[in-house]
Parts: structure tokens; sequence; C-alpha cells
């Protein structure tokens, strides 16, 4: 694996490189990183990932200063995985100066769910991803589920800007016990873990009186949460809305998701679930 941390030594190996199959993230890798990472080499021949932990996605009081940095570990995994390149540069190299060009989502895409409690989070992923599409010129570019919102915003990015590029969304990996994995996982206490597997059990209790008919998705949306209370979480949010656009569903829709975030002690944990 090449590992580059300027813009014009990954565009340099990048040149002859064939189908250039991208795979952006932030680090502290785990499987679900490296599951996109295998499912990427299927995607073409050529297998690029980043890390970057992007400032402009985190607002103050966010955990942008202790987002776990796992340079060496994450190498390994990604060199283990048959990664071909990663693209690791510091903030100078790719923020040189404050980034005042940025790519503004559309509200009713970004100011709804994590982006009504996390104002301008969607602006600056969709701004540094534009960026480093720019920088790595990708034939595909892999984004998990996991992130739905992230994964609708980005593909309706390159939807409407025209850009050559096909959008693929691996599925969400979880633990065992039902947890979606995630960097911030690893903040959680031992008495915290146990407790985590509840958010996707709770989803999955929503999608099941879903799919055995139930549509007064509002009851539905407020019972889960009053369950995720009872256990001493602080939701967000537990919305059912549309896959296509995650507008709110009239009671005939099909093609459902669960989305969720709640906070555990001081870790905030998304995750969703399609019916
Ligand atoms: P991050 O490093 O958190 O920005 O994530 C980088 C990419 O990995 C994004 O496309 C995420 O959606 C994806 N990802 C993170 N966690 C998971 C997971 N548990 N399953 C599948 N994809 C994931």
């Amino acid at each position: 694996m090449q590992i580059h941390d300027t813009i014009s030594g990954v565009r340099t190996a990048l040149k002859a490189a064939g189908r250039v199959v991208f795979v952006p993230t932030m680090g502290n890798l785990h499987e679900g990183h490296i599951a996109l990472m295998r499912q990427a080499r299927q995607h073409g021949d050529c297998v690029v990932a980043s890390i970057f932990v992007n400032r402009l996605q985190f607002r103050p009081g966010e955990d942008f200063e202790k987002y776990p940095r796992t340079m060496l570990a994450d190498c390994d995994k990604l060199r283990e995985a048959g990664v071909d390149h990663l693209f690791a540069p510091d903030e100078t190299e790719l923020y040189p100066a404050p980034q005042r060009y940025v790519v503004e989502p559309p509200a009713e895409h970004a100011n709804i769910l994590e982006g009504e409690f996390r104002p301008g989070h969607f602006r600056g992923v969709a701004t540094v991803v534009m960026k480093l599409f720019g920088i790595v010129s990708p034939q595909a570019a892999l984004f998990g589920k996991k992130d739905f919102q992230q994964f609708m915003v980005l593909s309706s990015m390159v939807r409407e800007f025209g850009l050559p590029i096909d959008v693929i969304p691996g599925p969400t990996v979880r633990a065992a016990d039902g947890l979606a994995l995630s960097s911030r996982n690893g903040f959680l206490s031992a008495a915290e873990r146990a407790e985590a597997p509840r958010l996707y059990r709770v989803l999955a209790k929503v999608i099941e009186q879903v799919r055995a008919g139930a549509t007064d998705f509002a009851r539905l949306e407020h019972e889960a949460m009053d369950e995720l209370r009872a256990h001493h979480w602080a939701p967000d949010y537990i919305a059912l809305r549309k896959q296509i656009d995650l507008q709110s569903p009239s009671a005939h829709d099909t093609g459902l998701v669960v989305l969720a975030a709640a906070r555990l002690g001081s870790t905030r944990l998304i995750d969703n679930l399609e019916v």
C-alpha cells in the first residue's frame, strides 16, 4: 500500500491507475470500514482509502479534538484488506487557508434529522467529499448506510452536479449483539457498552410493528423514545421516514427507514434500519 500525505503525491500516483474506487473515512478503522474496502475491490482496479478528521463537519463543543486518531493500526488494517493507496493529509494540506467555497446541501436534506441537531454538519461533509473527489478523481465511491442521511446527501450531490462517479452503498456492519460498529463506541464505559445494543433493539421493534401493518408512525416513534428514556438514554430523534428522500411518510407509503440518534452518557450514537 502506498501512503500519500500530499495532494500532488496522490494525484501523480493515481494517474495511470485504471478504475479508481474511493472509500473516504475519518480513521479509527473497524470492521465496518474494512467491509467497505473489501466491497470496493469488486468495483474497480485500484482501491483508494482516505483518512482525514474533517474539522468542518464538527461544531464547537462536539468531539473533533477527542476523535480517536490511530494511524498506525489503521494502516495495518488497510494493508491487510488489500487497499492500494491511502491518502492521509494533515489539515494544512487540505485546508491551507480557510475554506471559503463550500457545498451547501438543500435544507430539506441537510436541516432535518442529523442536520437539525448538528447544524452545518452536512455542509462540512459535502464540502470535504467534493474536495476529496477533486483530488482522487474516482470512478466510484463507497459510503456506509450506517450514516443513511449522509449517503442520501452525497448521492444527491453527485447526481445534481453530474459528477462521473458511481456512488455505492455498503450495508451496516454490526457487533454480534446488534450494536452498529462506530468509532464512537470506544467512548462507552463497560456498563454503557452493555446497554448500547438497546438502540438497535428498539429500532428493530419499530420495524417489526410497521411490517405487521402499524401506520400510527408518531406513536411508534414516541414509544421507542420513551423506552430509551426509561433506560437513561437522551434521544435526539427516532423518526420513520421514506428511504428515497427522508421526508415523512403517509400511512400507505412503502420503502421506509427508521432513523435514530441518542446519547448514552456523553456518547452520541446513531443507527437506522430499513423496513
Ligand atoms: P467515518 O470514518 O465514521 O466517517 O466512516 C467512514 C465510512 O464508513 C462512511 O461511509 C460510514 O458510513 C462507513 N461506516 C461507518 N461505520 C460503519 C458500519 N458500522 N457499517 C458500515 N459502514 C460504516
